[in-house]
C-alpha cells in the first residue's frame, strides 16, 4: 500500500509529457494503413503524446471483430517509428505481454474485463516480473473499487514502478445517458486514497457516442486527472468497433484544444486528499439538487390533482407523517431532528409555493 502512495507522475513516464496527456488511436488496428494514417494525423495536430490501437479485443458477444492479433502491433510500431510517440496497447494475458515487449510497446494497459478477473490480472502481473513498463490499469466493469485497487496493487507488487489508473465508466443495467455511467465517485475515492496514482479519463467508453466526449473530458480535466484516452479513427461511422463513439483525429486535436485547464492543482498529497473531498461534496451537492428538481416536478403534479379534484392544499395529517418519518430514519442516519425539521420545513414550503402557482394557473 505504501509504494501506491508514492508513485511517479505520469508526466515523468516520458520526455516532455504536460498535462493532460492525450492518448489516443484506433479503437482497434484493422489495416495497416489504417493505424498509420491514423497516428499520423494524430501527430500531425500536436496535440497527442501517445498513440494506442486494441490488438487483442474482448467483445460482449460473440461474432463481433475479435482483433487482428500481432501483426496489428507491426503496424502500431511502425507507427511509433513514423511519429516519434510511444505506443501503448491492451493486454489480458501473459502470451500478450511477451508479444507486445517483443514489438516496442511503451505502456500496456489492462481492460476493463480483465480487471474484475484476479485471475487474469496475476497472470498479467506475473507475465511483468523484471520488466520495468509503465501499467495502465482500467477500472473493472462492475462499480467495484476494492476490485480495482486489488489490480493495481497485483502490478505494484509485480514490481511496476510506474502506474496509472484509466476510468472508463461501470456498466449499469437500464442506463441510458452513457455507455457506462461514470460514477464519479469511484475514481475521486481511489484518488483521495493514492492522490499520486495518475488517473487518465477514457471518454470514449464512458459516452459510447461522440457528442458527450467534450463534456465528460472537461469534467475530468475539473476533477485533477492527469488525461485522457480517447479513440480515433480514419473513418469513423465504418470502423469494425465501437464506431458510435469514435471520432476523427482532427477532432480529437479540436476537443483537446477547447479543453480548459484550469490550475487548482494542490501541490502536495494532504492538499490533494482535500479536493478530493471538495469534489465529493461538489458531486453530492449537484445530486441533491437534481432530487430538489424532480420532487419539485412531482409537487406540480400534486398541484394539478389537488386542482382538479378542488383539495386543499395544505394537509395537516400528511405533512405530520412526513416529519415523524423523517425524524425516524435521520435518527438511524445520525442526522440531528432540528436540522431534519430545518430542511424539511424549507422543502414544504418551496413544494406549497409550487403547488399554489400550480393552482392558481388561469
Ligand atoms: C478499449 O479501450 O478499446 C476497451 C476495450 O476498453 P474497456 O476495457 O474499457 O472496455
Ligand atoms: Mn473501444
Amino acid at each position: 500500500m505504501e509504494a501506491l502512495k508514492n508513485l511517479p507522475p505520469m508526466t515523468e513516464w516520458f520526455p516532455d509529457l504536460k498535462r493532460p496527456i492525450v492518448i489516443s488511436g484506433p479503437c482497434s488496428a484493422e489495416t495497416e494503413e489504417q493505424v498509420l494514417e491514423t497516428c499520423k494525423r494524430l501527430a500531425a495536430t500536436g496535440t497527442v503524446d501517445m498513440l494506442r490501437a486494441g490488438i487483442w479485443k474482448p467483445r460482449t458477444r460473440p461474432n463481433n471483430f475479435e482483433g487482428i492479433g500481432s501483426i496489428g502491433l507491426k503496424w502500431l510500431h511502425k507507427a511509433k517509428v513514423a511519429t516519434g510517440l510511444p505506443i501503448t496497447t491492451e493486454v489480458a494475458t501473459a502470451a500478450h505481454v511477451q508479444e507486445a515487449l517483443k514489438h516496442g510497446v511503451d505502456v500496456l494497459w489492462i481492460g476493463a474485463r480483465t480487471t474484475v478477473n484476479p485471475f487474469s490480472v496475476q497472470e498479467v502481473a506475473d507475465a511483468l516480473k523484471g520488466v520495468d513498463i509503465p501499467v495502465l490499469i482500467k477500472n473493472p466493469i462492475n462499480a467495484d473499487l476494492d476490485l480495482w485497487i486489488g489490480a493495481i496493487e497485483r502490478v505494484q507488487q509485480a514490481g511496476v514502478s510506474q502506474i496509472g489508473a484509466i476510468h472508463r465508466g461501470f456498466a449499469k443495467y437500464g442506463e441510458k445517458q452513457y455507455r457506462n455511467a461514470p460514477q464519479w465517485q469511484l475514481p475521486i475515492e481511489l484518488k483521495r486514497r493514492f492522490p499520486n496514482l495518475p488517473m487518465i479519463c477514457d471518454p470514449s467508453h464512458i459516452c459510447g457516442n461522440r457528442h458527450m466526449l467534450q463534456e465528460v473530458s472537461q469534467e475530468a480535466l475539473d476533477l485533477n486527472y492527469d488525461g485522457v484516452m480517447i479513440e480515433s479513427h480514419i473513418d469513423p461511422d465504418n470502423a469494425w468497433s465501437d464506431a458510435k463513439q469514435q471520432v476523427v483525429p482532427e477532432r480529437v486535436a479540436e476537443m483537446i484544444n477547447d479543453l480548459v485547464l484550469r490550475n487548482n492543482l494542490p501541490q502536495n498529497g494532504e492538499a490533494s486528499g482535500l479536493s478530493a473531498f471538495r469534489n465529493q461534496i461538489d458531486l453530492y451537492d449537484q445530486e441533491i439538487m437534481n432530487l430538489f428538481a424532480q420532487r419539485m416536478g412531482v409537487a406540480q403534479k400534486i398541484g394539478e390533482f389537488k386542482k382538479e379534484n378542488n383539495m386543499s392544499i395544505l394537509q395537516t395529517k400528511r405533512w405530520e407523517e412526513i416529519l415523524g418519518n423523517a425524524f425516524k430514519k435521520g435518527r438511524k442516519l445520525g442526522l440531528s431532528e432540528a436540522f431534519i425539521e430545518k430542511y424539511l420545513k424549507a422543502v414544504h414550503q418551496e413544494s406549497i409555493d409550487q403547488q399554489n402557482a400550480v393552482m392558481n394557473k388561469k
